[in-house]
């Protein structure tokens, strides 16, 4: 809980109490808007710069990175300064450039086809190791001379179960990183009283909900949760959401080969979606170890596809983007730490510093 990031600006002014009060502006400004660790802050005086890199340690450092789709994806292991592990996957579009957090270290949330609830829950983050994630790949964009201009909660954990550090990141990253609000977007596999709790903040997120079925028979065994949040429940809070926020809803739909991708299955997504005026995020299963089922093939997908389209629902097909370096959706799951794969399954990053060091990528 002591990283740079987590601390308000309060706690920034306690620790430069014995500085000229300009200082605590310059140091937030730093870290803000300049990406900067303190220990790259040239133009504080060194000896500042040292005893706040000392204070302020970076709350991520880089276990590995790889990239893939030609450089347009990377990935990011990190360790937290208790060991646990989580990722971050970074996404450069024609367009846009969206960061991909995690909000939990693991998940509790055992859904069966994801590899992050396979591996288990270890801990909530902080805001700011939310934040410090996002600082990265921030960082890593201007690099690439782009801008991040996108924030999605759809790496590891579920969000609405982390809820107040969760949002408090969210406002750090739209006030302070200066994020719209429009580009910010909670996924939560269907926690109602969340979303309900959501539909009461002042910023207007985007909310997007993994469906993945339209019965409670089915949704029961892929979404353990919905058996204490049904659909009856969850869709009258997106409802509620709809009617306070105004913002556009989507469902995320993982097409399971045989399990969800019936012209039936279709047919009853199509008539919850125009119920609610939902977009339709489509993407066929990633296959993970603990879960014995593929994707949908590409058949399959468009006609699923084909067949909300032709009852007005907006679709779009998400690509598989990263499945080659597990970067994929629903992949995230620190292989390093369960066990299952060598750290060398990471390209080693040679820019990495670790802890040690202040470096340029860890804050
Ligand atoms: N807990 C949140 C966010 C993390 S998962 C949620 O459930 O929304 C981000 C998205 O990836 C979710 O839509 C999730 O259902 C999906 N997902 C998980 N495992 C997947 C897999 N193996 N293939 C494709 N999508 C997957």
């Amino acid at each position: 809980m002591s990283g740079a990031y987590d601390l308000d600006r309060q706690g920034l002014a306690e620790l430069l109490a014995d500085q000229p009060s300009y200082r605590v502006a310059q140091v937030w400004r730093g870290l803000y808007r300049g990406l900067r660790r303190p220990g790259e802050m040239t133009d504080l005086p060194p000896g500042l710069r040292d005893r706040l890199e000392e204070a302020l340690p970076p709350a991520l450092s880089q276990l590995g990175s790889s990239v893939a789709d030609g450089g347009d994806t990377r990935k990011w292991l990190w360790a937290l300064a208790d060991g646990a592990r989580v990722e971050t996957v970074l996404m450069h579009y024609r367009d846009r450039s969206t960061a991909c957090v995690s909000s939990q270290a693991g998940c509790a949330m055992d859904c069966s086809f994801c590899a992050t609830g396979q591996s288990g829950f270890s801990r909530q983050l902080s805001s700011g190791e939310i934040v410090e994630q996002v600082v990265a790949a921030s960082r890593e964009s201007r690099e690439a001379g782009r801008r991040l201009t996108n924030v999605v909660f759809m790496g590891m954990g579920e969000p609405l179960a982390n809820y107040d550090r969760v949002w408090s990141a969210v406002t750090r990253i739209h006030g302070e990183l200066g994020l719209s609000a429009r580009h910010l977007t909670i996924s939560t596999v269907g926690i109602a009283p969340g979303v309900r709790r959501l539909a009461g903040e002042a910023l207007p997120v985007n909310l997007a909900v993994s469906l993945h079925a339209a019965s409670d028979e089915l949704r029961d065994r892929l979404v353990p949760i919905n058996r204490r949040y049904p659909l009856g429940t969850l869709l009258s809070a997106c409802r509620h959401y709809l009617a306070a926020k105004g913002r556009r809803l989507s469902f995320e739909w993982a097409l399971i080969d045989g399990v969800n991708d019936t012209a039936d299955d279709a047919d009853a997504l199509a008539g919850i979606a125009r119920q609610l005026g939902a977009h339709v995020n489509l993407i066929p299963l990633n296959p993970t170890p603990g879960y014995p089922r593929i994707g949908s093939p590409p058949s399959v997908v468009s006609s699923f596809a084909g067949r909300l389209r032709a009852t007005g629902v907006n679709v779009t097909l998400r690509r598989n983007r990263g499945t080659d370096i597990d970067a994929a959706c629903g992949q995230l799951a620190s292989r390093v730490a369960s066990g299952r794969a060598g750290p060398d399954q990471l390209a080693p990053d040679p820019t990495a510093p670790g802890r040690a060091g202040p470096g340029p990528t860890a804050g």
